[in-house]
Formats: structure tokens, C-alpha cells, sequence
């Protein structure tokens, strides 16, 4: 258990380079799409919190085995749209979501955290 887990965070995090899309029009700085980290700038691949941001997110698809994550998301996002009436409220307020900005300024988060680690931030109002 301990060799397996340790192999799946080395292999996510440290030996695997996520690919970095530059993507100019896309609706946020950064987006991960499992394996792949979406920026709106080039000059944001230096941007350690927001790189974090973004691994964080694509450690959450990985341990829902990517899709599911997706369907997690949104399913969120239309609940926390209907309770708080309020689209950036509804962002935030997604349970990955909440996880990723709460934790990215740390930036030894992921060599520490726990699987499945997002659940317990189901509580968390941001
Ligand atoms: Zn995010």
C-alpha cells in the first residue's frame, strides 16, 4: 500500500511534467484537463500558486479516474448555483474548488495530502 501510494505521487507530481496548453482566450488563467494544464499566458508557467492551483486539480481528476470528476464538478457547481443564486459564489463553493484555493499557496500540498483528500473540504464555506 505504502509502495504503491508512494509510486502514484511520484509518477503524478515529480517525475511527470503535466503538458502546458497556452490557450489566449480561455475564460480563466488556468484550467486542468487531465494531463493536461491550461493557461490563458505564457508568463503564468512561472506563477508557482497558480501551477499549483492547477495540480492540485488534476490529482483530484486522477484519483476520481477523470471523468467522474467532471460530472462531480458540475453536478457541484448546479447545486451551489441554485443555493447561492450567484454564478462566482457557485465557483467557489465547489468542493475542488475549495480544496485548490484554500491549499495552492502551499506548495508541498500534494506531497502530503491525503486520497480523496477534496471530501473533506464538503463542509468548508469558502
Ligand atoms: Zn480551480
Amino acid at each position: 500500500m505504502h509502495n504503491a501510494l508512494a509510486a502514484y505521487k511520484t509518477q503524478s507530481d515529480t517525475l511527470m511534467n503535466f503538458p502546458i496548453i497556452i490557450v489566449r482566450h480561455l475564460p480563466a488563467s488556468g484550467m486542468a484537463l487531465f494531463p493536461f494544464i491550461l493557461l490563458n499566458h505564457q508568463k503564468l508557467k512561472a506563477d508557482a500558486r497558480i501551477m499549483n492551483h492547477e495540480k492540485i486539480h488534476l490529482r483530484q481528476q486522477l484519483e476520481l479516474l477523470i471523468f467522474p470528476f467532471y460530472i462531480l464538478y458540475l453536478i457541484n457547481y448546479l447545486f451551489n448555483r441554485f443555493k447561492y443564486k450567484n454564478h462566482h459564489e457557485a465557483y467557489l463553493n465547489i468542493v475542488f474548488e475549495k480544496e485548490a484555493y484554500l491549499m495552492d499557496y502551499n506548495l508541498n500540498y500534494l506531497d502530503k495530502r491525503k486520497f480523496w483528500n477534496w471530501v473533506r473540504y464538503l463542509k468548508v464555506k469558502q
